[in-house]
């Protein structure tokens, strides 16, 4: 089964739980359908794309699609490379 990485969208953090401040995992089939909200908390959270899920093709199809790869740079910091 796959795992999916989650993280608050609230950047600051001030609505987020220990949980789901920083990123956590959650095992899923493939078949089910995004969380939206944390299961701790309820506060809302966003998927995050992981390279592991992608494999190495992931830079190429997100450059394509348009979206934008943020590269951690230290603890709650992110950074665009594109
Ligand atoms: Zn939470």
């Amino acid at each position: 089964m796959p795992i999916y990485e989650y993280r608050s969208k609230d950047r600051t953090g001030e609505k987020a739980c220990e949980h789901c401040r920083n990123r956590f995992e959650v095992f899923q089939k493939m078949s089910s359908e995004s969380l939206t909200e944390c299961p701790k908390c309820g506060a809302p959270v966003e998927k995050l794309i992981s390279n592991f899920s992608f494999g190495m093709g992931f830079d190429v199809k997100a450059k394509d699609s348009g979206l934008h790869k943020l590269v951690r740079k230290d603890k709650g910091v992110y950074e665009k490379e594109y």
